[in-house]
């Protein structure tokens, strides 16, 4: 029997609720084996980030080297890669090792406000990861941040898919969680010809910590099962509204959602 395997190229959570923690609890529980590059190391719970110790990039590439050199992925995402260097040497060793299925999440900013991508590096998103990319799985939020366009209707979000997809990525995901609807959270899959709806239903909770990290990790771990994007994205969509409706009252902050819900 062939075994899926799944890569996820982002930072370390100490509390265990977002980064590369939820990303492999999220590709054990979809079948797939997990495994990652780490680009830096988060001092957090569920309170905030305490610290961000960001890594050398020569140690991201050498990490992706030595998965790709005897466990090649069948398919990678990507998480928070802080620096404009990680940025492009991990989109230079994905190129160079010929990874097609790849995930962006451009996280930017945790819940709290602290940074987990650099300012300087968002142009090296644009210039270097969305070419690489399959998918890019935008908040609200960071889809303005990466297209300069201003999120208030849908014809706004279609022409920030336009753009995102113009910079490379085959697929745009925009999520819906931030657009104020007090009842759907509904993601738009932008393919270049029209947007399909990914319906969801707003739950009411501060526990989301870990969101972004788990959807953009189910979508991998679906891809790395030989899914297609939409198949991938639409099991991604039921597993993390289940995530998030069970998700867990730990810590005296935001909890996370929970990957085994
Ligand atoms: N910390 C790390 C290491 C992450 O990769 C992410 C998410 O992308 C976060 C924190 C953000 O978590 P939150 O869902 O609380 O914004």
């Amino acid at each position: 029997m062939k075994i899926a395997k799944a890569l996820t190229i982002a930072g370390s959570d100490s509390g265990g609720g977002a980064g590369i923690q939820a990303d492999l609890k999220t590709f054990q529980e979809l079948g797939v084996y997990g495994m990652s590059a780490l680009t830096a190391v988060t001092a957090q719970n569920t309170l905030g980030v305490q610290g961000v110790y960001p890594l050398e990039e020569d140690a991201v590439v050498q990490q992706l080297r030595s998965v790709g050199s005897d466990l090649p992925p069948d398919a990678v995402k990507t998480g928070m890669l802080y620096s404009a260097e990680i940025v492009r040497a991990a989109a230079g060793e994905i190129a160079a090792l010929g990874w097609a299925k790849v995930v962006v999440d451009p996280v930017m900013i945790a819940k709290g406000g602290s940074t987990l991508l650099q300012q300087e590096a968002v142009s090296a998103v644009i210039e270097s990861l969305l070419p690489v990319s399959l998918v890019v799985t935008p908040n609200i939020p960071e889809a303005e941040a990466l297209t300069g366009v201003k999120i208030t209707a849908l014809h706004s979000k279609l022409e920030a898919a336009r753009r995102l997809q113009d910079y490379g990525a085959r697929y745009v995901i925009i999520k819906g969680g931030h657009d104020g609807d007090p009842d759907t959270a509904n993601d738009l899959v932008y393919d270049g010809s029209g947007f399909t709806e990914l319906p969801g239903t707003r739950i009411r909770t501060s526990h989301t910590h870990g969101t972004g990290c788990t959807f953009s990790a189910a979508i991998a771990a679906g891809l790395a099962k030989g899914l297609s994007v939409m198949e991938a994205a639409g099991l991604a969509k039921e597993f993390i509204q289940a995530a998030i409706q069970d998700s867990l009252a730990i810590g005296g902050g935001h909890g996370p959602t929970n990957q085994w819900a």
